[in-house]
């Protein structure tokens, strides 16, 4: 059998476009595809591959975990589960975990727990949900709906109701949102998808205030924030704000698939029995897996190396602009970054991920005017350097091509 890109086509849901190139091996911040081409990721599968590829901890982890029990349903519990939310629970304001499989899922636990929260000490009435403009939470019509692009959430038919969108650090639009009648604020402590988008301090403390004034909850989704991505555990801990329910999931198992949702235990408490529940919530082996992840991060040298690594790529992404005069800035924080295309590329940053993959490196897009970089937290120096002189061989080749044209 011939396995190639146009197999995709042949037997795929045609819901993603994904590149021609498909990658067999990694080890660390390198891949290699079925050519034997070798890239340098700054991907990290969408900031999921917090550890790079294959590393040796979580090898083992899973490895171990698979010799002894892979899966019960949530009739018993599990030592992984029990260990990984002990750590959670140890590490964060939080004393109380959910696990779910994923983003989407996480958020969407977070969406019900506080609608149900609000209708036993409030009643129906306190049932609206205000998000932000370019958000993003995820895929199911909830948290979809939840998220701050109309055009993913339309063509669904009906919507999950009662759900208003303010701007994302414009504190007047919350304002003129928020009342007696709102039961969560739910936002990304930095906005990644809508755009690499750091939250200013006063807008994350003013959320923080009318919450209370109203008696609402505060969700941060930190799904792509999560687990060292900034330099922090969390990025609430560097923000000064501490939310009331808190999701992870992406870099929580370094590439398996697991997600939590974090919370106290005076909120908590009104997920009662029967409420709520997955099939694969809590399974061994992604606890396994994302216990050795998050103990591997959660260490002064990792979480210091991010900010390293951070200084590493803006100065090395500063040092492209200034060769070709392409970025407006270099914004976001830890390994999230995101270089934003000046008025001359606007809509470009395809181009820009597609001639770096030419030139062996992988990157991602925020919006179309986003170049996203999202590497391994414990990418080596020489990796970073390398992939950035990728990435200015590619940048000569493709502004020399829109010149020409
Ligand atoms: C990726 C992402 C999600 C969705 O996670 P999935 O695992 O794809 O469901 C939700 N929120 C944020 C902030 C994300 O970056």
């Amino acid at each position: 059998m011939h396995i190639n890109r146009s197999l995709f086509d042949e037997v795929m849901v045609p819901n993603y476009a994904p590149s021609p190139i498909i990658p067999v091996k990694g080890l660390g911040s390198r891949l290699w595809d079925q050519q034997g081409r070798e890239f340098i990721d700054f991907a990290g599968g969408i900031a999921v591959n917090c550890l790079g590829h294959c590393h040796p901890a979580l090898v083992s982890a899973l490895t171990e975990q698979a010799q002894k029990l892979w899966h019960l349903s949530n009739t018993m519990t599990n030592e992984p589960a029990l260990m990984l939310a002990k750590q959670l629970v140890d590490n964060t304001f939080a004393e109380k975990v959910y696990f779910a499989n994923s983003g989407a899922e996480a958020n969407e636990a977070a969406l019900k727990l506080v609608r149900r929260v609000a209708l036993n000490k409030f009643g129906a009435d306190k049932s609206q949900i205000i998000a932000f403009k370019q958000g993003f939470h995820g895929r199911t019509l909830f948290t979809v709906s939840v998220g701050g692009q109309p055009a993913y959430s339309d063509g669904f038919g009906p919507k999950p109701a009662d759900i208003d969108h303010a701007e994302y650090n414009n504190l007047d639009s919350v304002k003129a949102l928020i009342s007696d009648r709102t039961c969560a604020v739910v936002l990304e402590p930095l906005q990644g998808e809508g755009g690499i988008i750091n939250p200013t301090p006063e807008f994350i403390k003013g959320v923080r205030e009318l919450c209370d004034q109203h008696n609402a909850l505060l969700v941060f989704d930190e799904v792509q924030t999560g687990v060292g991505r900034t330099g922090e555990l969390y990025a609430y801990m560097g923000l000064g704000v501490t939310p009331d329910v808190l999701t992870t999931a992406k870099a929580l198992g370094g590439g398996f698939p697991i997600g939590a949702m974090l919370t106290t235990t005076e909120l908590a408490k009104h997920l009662v029995v029967g409420t709520h529940g997955s099939t694969y919530g809590g399974n061994p082996l992604a606890c396994a897996v994302g216990l050795a992840a998050f103990n591997t991060v959660n260490t002064p040298e990792v979480l210091d190396g991010v900010k390293a690594r951070e200084q590493l790529f803006r100065d090395g992404l500063n040092a492209i602009n200034d060769k070709y005069q392409v970025f407006t800035e270099v914004r976001g924080k830890g390994l999230l970054l995101g270089a934003a295309l000046n008025a001359d590329y606007a809509g470009k940053a395809r181009d820009f991920m597609l001639a770096a993959a030419e030139e062996g490196v992988l990157l991602l897009m925020a919006g179309q005017n986003v170049v996203r970089f999202a590497p391994s937290l414990i990418i080596p120096e020489a990796d970073v350097r390398e992939g950035l002189a990728r990435f200015d061989a590619a940048i000569a080749k493709l502004v020399a091509r829109l010149n020409a044209g």
